[in-house]
């Protein structure tokens, strides 16, 4: 146990730890958010098949539904038992209490978003939140944002976001909040278009924007909203300085398609398990896919477009 009484990790290794060594291999750990237990249960088959960690991310509707400490204690629960090297965020925390509740619960990282405020105030209550789960567990990676990457996992009629953020002001948020980890805005969006859904269209990045903020800000950079992304972007970002890469619509149309399927298959199944089965297979193949391709692994085309 911690001096604060929360739950002492069995995993091996930091998230510093496995951030450090990603940098040094150019590969980016990948975040995925999940809501239920059948989400989760995919992306840790995920993690167990491909055997590359990564972040599990519940945003604050994800962790209402989910409950926030519950998802902790489930996922100490499967570290325990596989010993599968996966770590958990608080993704975008809007408040200090949401994210003092998460650095209690044993979240091993918390995404402090204060986003929609003008920047003077984004970075005087991010870094009093920093400051705040820092005192819970100096261990605790603290993320902030700055840009405009719009809301919501959602498949989207608009494309939301467009300011980008820049190289001065990434450099300053740092330095004023002491986070550990920039969610800059650089031509990436939260949701996806129909169009990018159906593989027709792609998500494109501002690569320059981000190797200038990686110069300028020195922390570890996390890209949100990146379902849809095209994958030589990835690649390019990645090699730019990306350390951490947020997939969410694409595993919410993989779940919602695929449960669909399920159901319709045969309208007299009622045993969930059996329903519910193959839901978990069709969001793992995209986890797995995503994974590949942020380890530099080549990915056939249309791996994730043939199961969304
Ligand atoms: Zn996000």
């Amino acid at each position: 146990m911690t001096a604060s009484g929360t739950p002492t990790s069995t995993r091996k290794g930091t998230l510093r730890d496995v951030l450090t060594g990603f940098e040094k291999e150019g590969a980016a750990l990948g975040h995925f958010n999940v809501a239920d237990l059948v989400l989760l249960k995919a992306v840790v088959a995920a993690a167990a098949e491909t055997k590359f960690p990564l972040l599990i991310g519940a945003s604050e509707g994800e962790r209402e539904f989910f409950g926030t400490r519950q998802l902790a204690a489930v996922v100490e629960s499967l570290r325990q038992e596989s010993d599968l090297p996966v770590f958990l965020n608080a993704d975008h925390t809007h408040s200090l209490a949401k994210a003092m509740e998460a650095a209690n619960a044993g979240f091993d990282s918390v995404g402090v978003d204060f986003s929609a405020l003008p920047f003077d105030q984004n970075v005087a209550r991010t870094k009093e939140t920093v400051q705040a789960i820092k005192a819970v567990d100096s261990a605790i990676l603290a993320e902030g944002e700055i840009g405009d990457i719009g809301t919501g996992s959602e498949i989207k009629e608009t494309a939301q976001g467009g300011k980008l953020t820049t190289p001065e002001e990434a450099r300053q948020f740092v330095e004023a909040t002491g986070i550990d980890i920039l969610a800059p805005a650089v031509g990436n969006m939260h949701g996806m278009l129909e169009s990018m859904v159906q593989g027709k269209a792609k998500k494109h990045l501002n690569i320059e924007r981000i190797a200038q903020i990686k110069q300028t800000a020195s922390v570890f950079l996390t890209l949100h909203g990146g379902s849809g992304t095209d994958d030589e972007d990835f690649r390019k970002a990645i090699a730019a300085g990306i350390n951490i890469i947020h997939i969410n619509t694409e595993l919410r149309v993989a779940w919602r398609e695929s449960l669909g399927e399920s159901l319709a298959r045969d309208p007299n199944e009622v045993v969930p398990y059996k329903i519910l089965r193959p839901v978990v297979d069709s969001v793992k193949q995209v986890v797995s896919s995503r994974l590949r391709l942020f380890h530099g692994e080549a990915v056939s085309p249309g791996a994730v477009a043939s199961v969304a």
